[in-house]
């Protein structure tokens, strides 16, 4: 509850109560086939642009289907307005992405056009604050949350009028680099000392931000069609596994990268791809019925896809089985397509493991590193380590790539040879993971023709793309 009001604590404006918003309404969602899915697989959302009348009228309708308040619905058409200049409409029935921007923030600033408006969890009152400059956020030695002179005991939500609030969020003594987001935010005191901020936003324009933080710039638009879909099937899938979770999905590489609107170029090309794309997602029948499935991709296979089994998906699971041709992935740029050698210290090798995986702190001297088991298609999916002293231990392949570093070995798909106290591993295939989508061949098969829903049915095998409405 709240501890004490700012002198620019503001009042509702006329007509208008401040309340709190049902943020955690569940999912329904709701799949069926593409009125045409093949080539084009896609078809344009071709909407007029909207009079004053229809997005009173729009408006109306997602606080309807949405579960939110008229006042919610409102902003978030603002921002849908605001970033792209016309109607970004996400599909009704689906609740906001929870995005967790961080879970260790020891202040947090922010500012927005115009007011925002705090609300607390459970509460039925709701502040304004003017929003133009930039606020300071944080925890209260008594397990509270201070906005300046306004302290509330309970998590709080912040909503700008605007529809996009500014975030700067300082982890160890730095403000990090403003990012502007689409949608809400919620605070919540993990302890006297940190904060965890969610991003509460629509789908789409989830989807949008992702594909201009996780796309190259000149890639061709069918590249960005594809990468739209694969991001919006990621996060829907996410959403079904986290729902009793405090948050969908966090904002980095581990999972997809999500850095906030951007008013560039890309920006405009990935609204305009999940504008194209919207609400298709990938499936595959399971049991008899088309299911979601977790899309992951990363940057260059390196010439074949590595299995879902590395990340514990069924191997039965066609789309993810791996195994799948690619040499469109040569064009990428730099030693990604191949790499290597790297030399490393037989000890950098075993402190780095150790750091990783607390069964490598009681080695000694590393002896030997070999595949213990690999794919149909020959990747190792986990290596046996050996000290001088006989001790050994299995490690997941993807593990020991990220134990060393992920720029460093930049696949799990190499060899790798001890000899005079060096590690060196060699013939190195590729960026990432490996699994699912490879972003460079979907941008050479987008340069060799091929539209968006052909690249998504080659890298995930037995899929086809469906709608949510
Ligand atoms: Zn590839």
């Amino acid at each position: 509850m709240w501890a004490c009001l700012s002198k620019e604590v503001n009042t509702p404006p006329p007509g208008r109560r401040w309340r709190a918003f049902p943020w955690l309404a569940d999912a329904r969602l709701h799949s069926g086939s593409l009125p045409n899915d093949h080539d084009p697989p896609l078809r344009p959302v071709n909407r007029p642009r909207p009079t004053r009348a229809n997005r009173a009228s729009v408006a109306a309708t997602r606080a309807v289907l949405c579960g939110l308040c008229v006042c919610c619905a409102v902003a978030c058409d603002r921002t849908h307005q605001q970033a792209d200049g016309s109607l970004m409409e996400t599909p009704g029935s689906l609740r906001p992405v929870r995005a967790r921007l961080t879970s260790d923030a020891k202040r947090v600033r922010v500012r927005a056009d115009g007011p925002i408006v705090i609300s607390e969890s459970g509460g039925e009152t709701e502040r304004g604050i003017t929003g133009n400059a930039w606020r300071v956020i944080e925890p209260d030695s008594r397990t509270g949350i201070n906005i300046g002179e306004v302290r509330s005991t309970d998590d709080i939500t912040l909503t700008a009028e605007s529809g996009v609030i500014e975030v700067s969020i300082m982890g160890q003594g730095e403000w990090g680099l403003p990012r502007r987001y689409p949608g809400r935010l919620r605070l919540v005191a993990n302890d006297a000392r940190h904060l965890t901020v969610i991003n509460y936003v629509d789908i789409e324009p989830y989807v949008a931000c992702v594909v201009a933080s996780e796309i190259w710039p000149d890639f061709h638009d069918e590249a960005y069609r594809a990468q739209a879909i694969v991001a919006r099937t990621y996060v829907l899938q996410q959403m079904r596994r986290r729902r009793n979770a405090e948050h969908d999905i966090r904002t980095g590489e581990s999972t997809q990268a999500y850095r906030g609107l951007r008013t560039d170029e890309v920006g405009r090309r990935a609204r305009a791809a999940a504008r194209y794309s919207r609400g298709v997602v990938c499936t595959t029948p399971v049991g008899g019925t088309d299911r979601l499935f977790t899309t992951y991709y990363s940057a260059v296979c390196g010439g074949v896809t590595q299995s879902g089994s590395v990340f514990g998906e069924s191997p039965e699971l066609k789309p993810l089985a791996g195994g799948v041709a690619c040499d469109y992935c040569r064009i990428a740029p730099g030693d990604t397509y191949r790499w290597g050698p790297v030399r490393l210290s037989t000890e950098d090798v075993r402190l780095r493991l150790a750091a990783r995986d607390p069964a490598f702190e009681r080695f000694s001297r590393i002896r030997s590193i070999a595949a213990s088991e690999r794919t149909a298609a020959g990747r190792a999916l986990a290596f046996r380590v050996e000290d001088s002293d006989g001790r050994s231990h299995v490690v997941p392949a993807e593990t020991l790539r990220l134990a060393i570093g992920a720029r460093v070995l930049k696949s799990s798909e190499f060899t790798v040879t001890i000899d005079a106290g060096e590690v060196r591993f060699a013939d190195g295939r590729g960026f990432g993971h490996g699994v699912g989508l490879c972003q460079w061949g979907m941008q050479g098969q987008a340069l060799a023709g091929k539209k968006a829903g052909e690249i998504l049915r080659h890298y995930y095998p037995g899929s086809k793309l469906s709608r949510v409405q």
